[in-house]
Parts: C-alpha cells; structure tokens; sequence
C-alpha cells in the first residue's frame, strides 16, 4: 500500500499524489472508505489512475460516483474505461451530459480540423444530472454544486466547506479556461461565475489544471478585468458583445476624414 498524501483533509490529487504530470487535475474526494473522483483525464491515463487508487487502498466498490466537472476531452475522455473498470455511475451538468452521451466529438475539442486534432470521444451514459444547489454525499461529506458557466454553459464547481473545486474557472497565473464559440463560450457568464467566486467566503481553489492556490480577490479582478475587455475588443470574435473601432469608423465614414 502507498502512503496516501492529502492535499487537504479528504482530498487526494492523483497527480500530486504521484509526484508527476499525468493530465488534468484528478480529484480523490473520501470519507472512510466511500469516495468519488472529479474528472478522470484522457482515456490513455485511466490505467495508471486506477491502479494508483488501488495502491491508495479505496475498494473500487465504494466508488460513488465519477463526476465531470465539464464535458472536454481532456477531462472526461477516459470516462467511459473508467466508468466500466469501476462499475459506477457518471455525474456531469445536463447541458454536459447531452455531449457525453452522444461522444460529441466537435463539442468536446475532440475533434479540430484546423488544428488535424482527431481524437476519439467514447460516449459514456451518465446516471447523475445534476445543477446549482444540488448536493453530492460521500460518505459524511457534501459536495455543493455550483453551475459556473463560461468557459463551457456545463462547467461546474463544487463546493466543500472552504474548498472550491473551480474547474477551469481561474488558474494560479490568472489565466482562465479556453474561450471559445465553438463550445459554448460566454464572456459575460465567465465574469459572472468569477464575481459569484470572488464573492464567496471560499478560501482555496482548487483547479482542473496545475496547482492548487489560495482564492485571491486581486487576481481575481485582474482576471475579470481583462476579460470585460475581451467583450469589447476583435479577438474572440463573435463572444465580444461589440466592437467600438467600428463606431468610430462609421462617424470617421461620413466625415469622409482620411488617413492622418
Ligand atoms: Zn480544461
């Protein structure tokens, strides 16, 4: 049996358990022997996740549930293996489950021609829909879930006494989940989902992706900061809610003013 090394009391992270770079953030949620895991990675990571549960010594038995905290591939790809080397159920927002169940593969970055990204999306089924203000039990703990849309409309975090699992939310750096149209971006939602994050009295984050970081309102506001520029500004395209260059030029049009 491997010496189990939490990041908090009830919450192991496989790759900071392993002391190396698997994928995205596993979270091991448990109290006494029930547990459950946030997000599971690509499907080529699974095997070492598991057998890294099993040396953790968690009866695969007493798997609760495997839970998404959105539908991107490179969190939930490996669901459906795990899923069935398990034998438990899967858990995802509704808006998530729907691209789950069909191994949606444009929706989940499975597939992006422009980049020849061409990876496969086993649909999985999921058991457990849940939204804002649902709670998942394991063992004596609850897990609170929050609908934090933005970066996905079905990201979720979830809540646990003064931990925020925060999905892609925020990362230590400032940085911020892919913003993208294609799956379901919302600048204004993000901002909204960072201020109900700021506005909390949660005092650690964890992410989906690198390191766990204490919840700092100052990075958050630069976070939030920037992307209100993004609402006005080309770079996202079609998620900015317009484009102030062009009102200008329409004023400079009919001026018929020319190059200074
Ligand atoms: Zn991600």
């Amino acid at each position: 049996m491997l010496p189990r090394t939490p990041l908090f009391p009830h919450v192991i992270e496989l790759n900071h358990q392993a002391r190396r770079r698997i994928g995205c953030s596993v979270y091991l949620i448990y109290d006494e022997s029930e547990w459950t895991l946030l997000d599971i990675g690509y499907e080529d990571a699974v095997d070492e996740c598991v057998e890294l549960i099993r040396e953790l010594d968690f009866p695969f038995s007493k798997c609760k549930t495997l839970i998404a905290s959105h539908a991107d591939v490179d969190h939930i790809q490996g669901l459906a293996k795990a899923k069935q080397m398990l034998k438990t159920t899967v858990t995802a927002h509704p808006t998530a489950a729907d691209m789950l169940e069909k191994g949606d593969r444009l929706a989940t970055f499975a597939q992006i021609d422009a980049q020849g990204i061409d990876l496969d999306m086993p649909p999985v089924t999921v058991e457990n829909r849940v939204n804002d203000g649902d709670v998942i039990k394991v063992g004596k703990l609850e897990l609170e879930v929050w609908h934090t849309p933005g970066h996905t409309d079905g990201q979720l975090s979830f809540r646990m006494g003064d931990l925020l699992f925060s999905g892609d939310n925020l990362f230590r750096d400032g940085c911020v989940g892919a913003i993208d149209a294609h799956h379901g971006s919302s600048i204004a939602d993000f901002i909204k989902s960072l201020e109900r994050i700021k506005a909390s009295d949660v005092k650690w984050l964890l992410p989906s992706h690198g390191p766990v970081f204490k919840k700092d309102n100052a990075l958050i506001d630069k976070t939030i900061a920037r992307l209100d520029g993004y609402l006005h500004m080309a770079d996202f395209g079609t998620c900015a809610i317009d484009w102030p260059l062009m009102d200008a030029w329409e004023d400079e049009l009919l001026e018929g003013k020319l190059p200074a």
